[in-house]
């Protein structure tokens, strides 16, 4: 048995982390590429939302290399990205796949399904084991998040363009090589250390910006084709709504952006006061937010045919007229360039900066959320 799993930033870091120490077989799928992309386009519903093609792209070149066993999280909606493992899954065997897939459905009333497909899938590993597994792949997601924050945090003061974003790689091997708690530990100072040890230009002024939008897209630097490293280019410090422990172990906390929904929801319902679905009400909150703490603009990541994002696009307008601060909506399909995201982000970038000169308070640094202070 090779299990496989569709990328989604750094989730591989985690995964990895989790059946390499269950000593359990996996297959990664090479790095999403055009080619991925254009294969998941070709076999998936033509309005299918973006991310579900790229994922079936992944999984197509998953069982290219050999994976017979494909996971993918599962649940009733309320998007479709509920129902991504049953439409993969018929996808890739009208296009004549040989595999296995198992949705993971974390709902107590598939309990006992997800109960029988762990155990499957742990091929006849201990249960402890699979909870001190479970365990450190969890303290190595939250590692990654607070580095990905950090260099998110610092890359608009790197001297040589990419020096934070080489930092990062180094780093994430750091943790993918630890594989206990004492060498997480160890990654983890040493990790800072490199990011810290950037050489930094101390004269520039940063501009400061928000991203908010499909978790999906704001986590995978491939599909939201490097949007953070271009704002971090352009003197951004930028700060997310969303990371991967959100996603991972949803407690509601946001522990590492340090903002819980019930805080992101009551900021949003003067505009929108109940859930659409995906991060559509955390999107419009989050960009209320960031303009109360300071932030110059914020940038609205969706892809095409999201709903729950299509309908924060329609508000966030709104919002950016009343609270006055620029929002861009950023719509992210299969065809968009690089080079066209770069030319809005440019000039989003310079109407920042005019605005953080003329309106903001130069020099004031946005209040941040209390634990990063
Ligand atoms: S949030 Fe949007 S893009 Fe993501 S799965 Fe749901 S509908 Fe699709």
């Amino acid at each position: 048995m090779k299990i496989a799993w569709p990328h989604m930033g750094s989730l591989e870091v985690v995964l990895t982390s989790l059946f390499d120490e269950m000593e359990v077989d996996y297959i990664l799928p090479p790095p999403s590429s055009q080619r991925t992309l254009e294969i998941g386009a070709k076999h998936s519903p033509e309005f299918a939302c973006v991310p579900l093609k790229t994922t079936v792209g992944n999984l197509i070149e998953a069982i290219e290399k050999g994976a017979d066993t494909l996971i993918m999280v599962a649940g009733k909606g309320p998007c479709r990205f509920g129902f991504y493992a049953e439409t993969q899954r018929r996808v890739l065997e009208e296009a004549g796949y040989q595999f296995r897939m198992f949705p993971l459905e974390f709902h107590w009333d598939k309990l006992f399904e997800l109960v029988k497909t762990i155990n499957y899938l742990k091929q006849g590993r201990s249960w402890a084991r699979f909870v001190r597994a479970v365990r450190f792949a969890l303290h190595k997601a939250y590692l990654v998040d607070q580095l990905e924050q950090q260099a998110l945090h610092q890359r608009w003061q790197d001297k040589q363009e990419g020096a934070t974003s080489a930092a990062l790689k180094k780093a994430y091997q750091l943790i993918r090589e630890s594989s206990s708690f004492e060498e997480l530990d160890r990654a983890r100072r040493e990790a800072f250390q490199l990011l810290y040890e950037v050489p930094k230009d101390e004269g520039r002024e940063p501009i400061y910006i928000g991203i908010v939008g499909e978790f999906y897209l704001v986590l995978d630097p491939f599909f939201n084709l490097g949007t953070e490293e271009q704002l971090g280019r352009l003197g951004a410090y930028v700060e997310r709504a969303v990371y991967l422990t959100d996603w991972l172990r949803p407690s509601g906390k946001n522990p590492v952006g340090g903002v819980p929904d019930r805080v992101i929801e009551e900021a949003a319902r003067p505009y929108l006061s109940h859930t659409v679905g995906g991060e559509g009400i955390k999107s419009v909150g989050h960009a209320v937010l960031f303009k109360k703490e300071g932030f110059d603009g914020v940038v609205h990541l969706l892809p095409f045919t999201c709903m729950p994002e299509t309908i924060a696009k329609g508000i966030l307008p709104m919002v950016s007229k009343d609270l006055d601060i620029p929002i861009l909506s950023l719509v992210i399909d299969e065809q968009t360039g690089k080079a066209g995201v770069a030319t809005r982000l440019e000039a989003f970038a310079d109407l920042a900066r005019f605005r953080r000169k003329k309106v903001n308070h130069r020099g004031m640094l946005p209040a941040f959320r209390t634990h990063l202070a």
